[in-house]
């Protein structure tokens, strides 16, 4: 982190990137390792919605946050399913949903918690070892069982390109994302016409504009560069 950060450089930058974007682009501020105090700076330059990779970090921040009116939190990493019930009550929205056994679970919880959290499907169109997430196949084949998950919000497909790949790669994993979802949408299943694409992130959002997504997922443009990777 760069941690002497003056508030209106934080603001500027937060100004700059949401003045690049359609109205129609909701811009997540990914705040994981971001201490609370520069959440409250995003907050103060209009950012509403926090996106944290890790349920329990997002927990503790969330009760030194309490005043802050109308914000939407999305977690955007791995779920574990013994998390599931905890991410749940900590966010409105899970980009991250990467299998048919954690959806299956997210819905019998949802339901039973009298929840209904918005999801992404997380897809890796590229095979690709150091992620989770359906490969294409695996996703046409989960379809109908998704389609049953009525406690879920399906809302779209989420996508994380492979690391170091040239331009033109990524660009196109962006458009074959949304050819995807396209192609899912055709097929008229129940709480499956995925109305969102939550793609692009510091290095590449531009690219994922151009392939219209809607939902772009910045940290490091926004707050500087992260001490450790998570
Ligand atoms: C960390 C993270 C981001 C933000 O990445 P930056 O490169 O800091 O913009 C977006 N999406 C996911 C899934 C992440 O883990």
């Amino acid at each position: 982190m760069t941690g002497l950060d003056h508030p209106i450089a934080l603001a500027d930058r937060i100004a700059t990137v949401r003045n690049s974007l359609p109205d129609s682009v909701r811009l997540i501020a990914i705040t994981k390792q971001v201490p609370v105090e520069m959440m409250r700076q995003a907050y103060a330059a209009g950012i509403r919605d926090f996106g944290e990779s890790r349920v329990q970090e997002t927990a503790i921040k969330q009760a030194q946050l309490q005043d802050l009116q109308g914000v939407t939190w999305h977690l955007i990493g791995h779920l574990q399913s013994n998390k599931a019930q905890q991410a749940l009550q900590c966010f409105q929205w899970i980009h991250s949903v990467d299998s048919l056994k954690l959806a299956q679970r997210l819905n019998r919880l949802a339901e039973d918690y009298a929840r209904q959290p918005d999801v992404c499907l997380q897809v890796k169109i590229v095979p690709d070892p150091s992620k989770y997430g359906w490969t294409v196949p695996e996703l046409m084949a989960d379809l109908e069982q998704l389609s049953q998950c009525h406690h879920l919000k399906i809302q779209g497909l989420m996508t994380i390109p492979p690391f170091a790949l040239e331009t033109q790669q990524i660009l196109g994993i962006f458009h074959q994302t949304r050819e995807l979802a396209n192609r899912i949408r055709e097929q008229r299943l129940p709480n499956l016409s995925l109305p969102e694409l939550s793609m692009g992130m510091s290095d590449d959002y531009i690219l994922a504009l151009a392939a219209k997504s809607t939902m772009i997922r910045l940290g490091r443009i926004l707050f500087g560069e992260r001490t450790e990777q998570v």
